[in-house]
């Protein structure tokens, strides 16, 4: 079996180590047996030509030809208010096309931060710049004055394993939920999505949106795992991986729990 990785934007949506995400888990399929590729698709990786969406023009991995359809989990990273700005002509030449069209068909996707609030409707930075967005999920943010900087942790929503996630949050973007879709958990510390409603980032459909940096991954294995086999499930079908010695990423996963 393989996974075919899209990371989304790497030039510029790249805050906090947040590639780290990535290489952790290319290691836990590879640490498996499982071959995973990793493609980086840039700025005028996709642009809309007059015959429709003409994907595959050379990305920062001259992924020149292959269609976003033949991803199977898709990656996009944190940046500032000012670099997801940067991203918005890009977005309306095709790449947020293809990003709805690997969405509606159950692609999984791990947006990190500015990467996440960018799969909603809007951003409306602090300073009152509106950033429309994909809309790929039902939700929409607005920046705050005051960000919420430290480290938090969270409770995954059932559906996503339940697990406990510790992370780094810093963002003054306050997102809000559509009443269709369902946070990726329950904020235990820290802000989360709003620091008003207790909700941390989005799970609808594929999708896992959180505000957690770090790369947050490495010291939560257990959600990387959930990520992982639900792009593995959505590909072959039923997926089961088979256990790790995850020693000292659960060290590591206490000790950051414990920080908090
Ligand atoms: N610029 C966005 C905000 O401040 C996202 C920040 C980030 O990705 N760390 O909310």
């Amino acid at each position: 079996m393989k996974l075919c990785i899209a990371h989304l934007y790497p030039e510029v949506l790249n805050l906090y180590g947040d590639r780290g995400n990535i290489r952790c888990m290319k290691k836990r399929l590879e640490w498996r047996g499982l071959e995973c590729t990793v493609d980086e698709l840039g700025i005028g990786a996709v642009r809309r030509s007059a015959a429709g969406v003409k994907t595959g023009t050379p990305g920062l991995t001259g992924a020149a030809g292959r269609s976003l359809s033949q991803y199977d989990l898709f990656f996009i990273g944190g940046g500032q208010d000012f670099e997801q700005e940067i991203l918005l002509e890009d977005l309306r030449h095709g790449m947020a096309d293809e990003i709805r069209a690997a969405v509606a068909d159950g692609k999984t996707f791990l947006c990190i931060c500015g990467g996440y609030q960018m799969m909603g409707h809007y951003y409306e930075t602090a300073r009152g710049v509106r950033c429309g967005f994909i809309g790929a999920v039902d939700l929409y943010t607005v920046g705050g004055e005051k960000r919420q900087i430290g480290n938090y942790s969270f409770r995954l929503g059932e559906e996503s394993g339940g697990s406990i996630v510790a992370g780094f949050e810093n963002h003054s973007g306050r997102t809000y939920l559509g009443s269709g879709v369902k946070p990726l958990g329950t904020v235990l510390h820290g802000s989360g999505n709003n620091g008003k409603d207790g909700t941390e980032g989005v799970r609808d459909r594929n999708v896992f949106g959180t505000y957690s940096h770090g790369p947050v991954l490495p010291a939560n294995p257990a959600f990387c795992d959930k990520v992982l086999e639900t792009a593995l499930y959505r590909k072959y079908g039923k997926c089961e991986l088979e256990p790790l010695d995850d020693r000292f990423e659960l060290a590591a996963h206490e000790k950051a729990v414990k920080r908090r």
